[in-house]
């Protein structure tokens, strides 16, 4: 079927003609449906030491352009290769009971600023593990499925700031569990500065934000991971260096 001077569309069998040259290789376009294609495709492989660096960049405050600038790829093959990396990440589950925990969320967005997206997430006071995050509007919904993986942890004390709708999630524990104030989460709101400073979707007043809320799940779930679900504290280092 294929000649050196003819080719055949991928998608409809159609006749394509010549559209340019890309990086030397002839590329074509499709008469019937428009799409352009090559005779053949590399197979992508992808580097697991590549992939490793991709990941400590993303969690050092550098957004995916940057990567994608400092390891000379494309911007598309470093989202890929995040939200591949992302979806291998397991969320740890605690075997505790009796802790004290604090609760608070963290404003972002995704493409636009009306589409609000609040990270609600949880800590351990004492040992400062995150517990979970999840992500999505500031309803009763989202901020639920956080506070029943909490309850099943049997808490001693759940602190939270005044936000109005935990009075009625927590209206089925007893009210000296659930301890609301300002001031009392100052634990959580210090994490939430260190995550907000480490990943570059969450600083505030850049021009990089989240064009999906999948994208900003995968960067919180990959440096969650990588920091052993414990951001990393002022002065610490590496034990191996990454370049
Ligand atoms: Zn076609």
């Amino acid at each position: 079927m294929r000649s050196n001077n003819h080719y055949y569309c991928k998608k409809c069998s159609s006749c394509c003609v010549r559209n340019g040259k890309v990086k030397n290789k002839q590329r074509w376009k499709c008469k019937q449906c428009g799409t352009t294609q090559f005779r053949v495709y590399k197979p992508r492989t992808i580097n697991a030491d590549r992939k490793r660096i991709m990941k400590r960049l993303s969690c050092e405050n550098v957004g995916i352009r940057g990567i994608a600038r400092l390891l000379s790829i494309s911007p598309t093959h470093v989202i890929r290769c995040l939200l591949q990396m992302a979806s291998l990440v397991r969320r740890p589950d605690y075997y505790e009971y009796g802790q004290e925990y604090e609760l608070d969320e963290l404003w972002s967005y995704s493409e636009c600023k009306k589409n609000q997206q609040w990270v609600v997430w949880a800590i351990n006071r004492r040992t400062r593990v995150v517990i979970d995050f999840v992500i999505g509007r500031r309803t009763k919904a989202t901020v639920n499925k956080l506070i029943e993986k909490l309850k099943k942890l049997h808490p001693k004390k759940i602190r939270t700031d005044k936000w109005q709708g935990y009075k009625t999630l927590f209206a089925d524990i007893p009210k000296e569990i659930h301890k609301q104030g300002r001031r009392i989460t100052n634990r959580i709101e210090r994490q939430g500065a260190t995550v907000r400073n480490s990943l570059k979707r969450l600083n505030r007043k850049t021009l990089s934000f989240s064009k999906s809320p999948k994208m900003l799940e995968a960067t919180l779930l990959l440096y969650f991971d990588e920091c052993n679900w414990r951001p990393y504290r002022s002065g610490f280092m590496l034990k191996e260096p990454i370049f």
